[in-house]
């Protein structure tokens, strides 16, 4: 029998002995009264003694000795307060093996919950961000770094990576890494990247300069040869030494001018870059027109290109994309092969895809392909002419308009290259 039947069973047989006294008495309901006062007094002094021993902290020893409903509520109390106690001590376990974790991170890091609200820092982090440990904890991160980019990456469920000004001294640049540790709790391990990022601020600065600088001097020569080469008194040997000449000089214009365009976009600000929306398709024609008078232009080509379909986007560097692939897909494939250019949309993304049938690219040389001046052998070995430099601007160029270069090839297969705009960023 459970507690609260022997309770009621109590109640039970305190009213028939009422009852009894009452029909005995002859004082039936005073009987009645008396009994039932009698036991609502009673459960009232345990009701005290119960709330008595739950202020001291519910201790064993002192539980109030008792039997039926409040014998069972004092157990039951215990064995609740010693789960309380047990979970407790678990949690504080892990909050030391979590401070643990977090000590041992090698990295200035910065823990945030669910509203970016600061929930830890390191040493090395605070003093990255200029941050106080203690005074700023539970500060929203957003509110001391304040970057845009820096709120669109917290509020992405994502992990990701950006690169800022430091709060506080802008002559440190930071590179901030967000992963997602449980599903309120994410960290962000900082570096400080300034040294370097001032030393590619210094190399490209040199690049522009130094081609700046020799721009001038090679128009130059290249003017005079064009005037030696025209003169009728030259012999045939150096006629010939002053087309190799001009061969080379043309090709180191068309060097700088890539190095040129190439510094030019990293260092762009894609914020401040002029963008507009274009139709592409527009851009593509203009390209093919300019091309088509280009010697080695002997393919055939097919446009699938969808007219009205428009980007938001730089139009100087969508003409460097599409000038570049599709000046390639003409260098690298043979004559009367066929080259598909195709600009359609896909659900929130717009692709521009340029297929070949040319010789096509091994797996390691997909992997080199957009690092600048990289040129495969076959390439060198066939004297297309090239700077190396195209694949690294195409990069460059649809990065710099939410685009990322996707290359499908195989040797002997020919290749398509890929640029994936996705349209929703914008
Ligand atoms: P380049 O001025 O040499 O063409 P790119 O950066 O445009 O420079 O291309 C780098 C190299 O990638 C090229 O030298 C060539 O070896 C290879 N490549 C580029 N496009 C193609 C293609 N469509 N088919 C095969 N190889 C290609």
């Amino acid at each position: 029998m459970n507690n609260f039947s022997s309770e009621k069973n109590k109640l039970f047989t305190l009213i028939v002995v009422a009852i009894i006294v009452g029909v005995i008495t002859g004082y039936f309901f005073e009987s009645l009264v008396f009994f039932l006062a009698g036991y609502i007094l009673w459960h009232f002094d345990k009701l005290n003694s119960y709330s008595k021993w739950l202020q001291k902290g519910a201790q064993i020893p002192e539980m109030p000795i008792g039997s039926g409903i409040w014998a069972r509520l004092s157990s039951d109390t215990v064995q609740l307060r010693k789960k309380i106690l047990t979970e407790r001590l678990k949690n504080q376990k892990l909050k030391v093996r979590f401070n643990e974790i977090l000590r041992s991170f090698p990295f200035p890091t910065i823990v945030i919950n669910g509203r970016h609200e600061i929930q830890w820092i390191n040493k090395r982090a605070a003093s990255i961000l200029s941050l106080q440990r203690k005074k700023d904890v539970g500060i929203p991160l957003n509110n001391i770094i304040r970057s845009e980019k820096l709120l669109e990456l917290l509020k992405s469920d994502d992990p990701g990576e950006l690169e800022i000004d430091a709060p506080k001294n802008s002559n440190r640049r930071i590179h901030l890494t967000l992963s997602r540790l449980t599903r309120n709790i994410r960290t962000i391990s900082i570096r400080d990247i300034s040294e370097s990022y001032r030393l590619n601020a210094a190399r490209q600065s040199f690049i522009s300069n130094a081609s700046h600088e020799l721009r001038t001097p090679l128009t130059i020569i290249n003017g005079y040869l064009e005037i030696l080469s025209q003169n009728k008194t030259l012999s045939k040997s150096d006629i010939e030494m002053i087309q190799t000449a001009s061969e080379h000089s043309q090709r180191m214009s068309k060097l700088i001018q890539d190095l040129l365009v190439l510094s030019g976009l990293e260092q762009d600000d894609p914020k401040t870059t002029l963008k507009r929306n274009l139709k592409f398709a527009t851009i593509i024609n203009d390209v093919l027109e300019h091309l088509k008078k280009s010697p080695g232009y002997k393919q055939k080509i097919e446009l699938k290109v969808a007219k009205d379909l428009q980007i938001y986007a730089s139009e100087y560097q969508m003409y460097s994309i599409a000038l570049n692939l599709i000046e390639n897909a003409i260098k690298y494939s043979p004559d009367n092969s066929q080259i598909t250019i195709t600009w359609k949309k896909d659900k929130d993304r717009a692709i521009f895809s340029v297929e070949d049938q040319g010789e096509g690219l091994s797996e390691k040389e997909i992997e080199r392909i957009t690092q600048p001046f990289y040129r495969t052998k076959s390439a060198q070995g066939k004297m297309v002419k090239g700077t190396g430099l195209g694949l690294s601007i195409v990069h460059e160029a649809a990065r710099r308009n939410e685009g990322f270069l996707e290359i499908e090839s195989s040797p002997r297969h020919g290749s398509t290259f890929k640029i994936i705009f996705l349209m929703g960023k914008k």
